[in-house]
């Protein structure tokens, strides 16, 4: 209970409410989601016709990381309410929606050194000042406005930081990526179990020891040794259940490595890797995904 307290004493602190008051009205933002530019246009042209034909005072337009429509965070200065955003119903001649961004952060911020995603009372690193980013507390100081995690014209408690946006987008890929996997319908149990077929092949055609891998010879020595066990801790019909389930499992393992080409998959699973881990993108990772569905007839596996 004492520490459910402290942990909310922490995230109250974090909240930073308290640094926009040392914030001019100029450092402060509002930031909106407008949804329905499918055509992807670059962010520039949207602060631009913003700024032009409906007088929007924008600080940045960001591409927000989504999976599936585009959506850009529009962060003006806290002048533009929604109800006056929410009139502009067409952009890039394209039909818009507009939402509020929920401002509540998604992510603890650190007071001590402005870091995201650490409480407090964890930091011990250099203290940094929330307004101008140098070595010093953020209460009192009157220096120009420099972020403390990305050096940009913005406080460091700002939604509108690259540092923030990232680690925001990090999160949601993650859920999405937990929501996505439950949407996936399991295949139905087979009617036949391939495995248990192909087992049986397999014995039939090891008629003798000779073939017997290291790994069943191991569980035929566990079998010796449990059963010359004068004091059996367990019955032997529960030893022998368990060694069968063992030489079984063994023998799983001995026809997967002759049905499938490991060296072959281990390159497969490899360049497959690495063809995602150069993507930057989540269009990009699909594209890869796709490629190597298709390329996976190159590999004999
Ligand atoms: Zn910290
Ligand atoms: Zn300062
Ligand atoms: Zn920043």
């Amino acid at each position: 209970m004492n520490e459910y307290k402290t942990y909310k004493e922490v995230l109250g602190e974090d909240s930073l409410t308290q640094w926009h008051t040392y914030a001019t009205a100029d450092d402060k933002t509002h930031a909106f989601v407008v949804k329905g530019l499918d055509h992807k246009p670059e962010p520039q042209e949207i602060a631009d016709e913003l700024q032009k034909d409906h007088n929007i005072k924008v600080k940045s337009v960001h591409v927000m990381n989504t999976r599936f429509r585009p959506l850009y965070l529009v962060i003006t200065t806290a002048d533009h309410k929604f109800s006056t955003i929410q009139k502009i119903k067409y952009l890039k001649n394209v039909e818009v929606f507009w939402e509020r961004r929920k401002q509540t952060k998604t992510i603890i911020q650190c007071k001590r050194c402005c870091g995201w995603g650490h409480a407090t009372s964890q930091c011990h690193r250099q203290q940094k000042c929330g307004r101008c980013g140098e070595d010093h507390q953020t209460i009192g100081c009157k220096k120009d406005i420099h972020c403390a995690n990305c050096a940009g014209n913005h406080l460091a408690s700002s939604t509108q930081c690259q540092v923030y946006i990232y680690k925001v987008q990090k999160i949601q890929e993650k859920q999405q990526k937990s929501g996505t996997a439950k949407n996936y319908v399991p295949a139905p149990t087979p009617k036949v179990n391939v495995w248990e077929t192909r087992r049986q092949n397999r014995l039939r055609e090891w008629p003798s020891d000779n073939n017997v891998s290291v790994s069943s010879v191991n569980s035929q020595n566990e079998y010796i040794r449990e059963t010359q066990d004068p004091t059996p801790r367990q019955s032997s019909n529960y030893a022998s259940g368990q060694v069968n389930q063992v030489s079984e499992l063994c023998t799983v393992i001995n026809n997967f490595k002759k049905a499938i080409n490991i060296s072959e998959l281990t390159r497969f699973l490899r360049d497959y890797t690495v063809a995602l881990n150069n993507c930057t993108h989540n269009n990009e990772k699909v594209a890869v995904v796709l490629q190597y569905i298709e390329k996976s007839d190159e590999y004999k596996f």
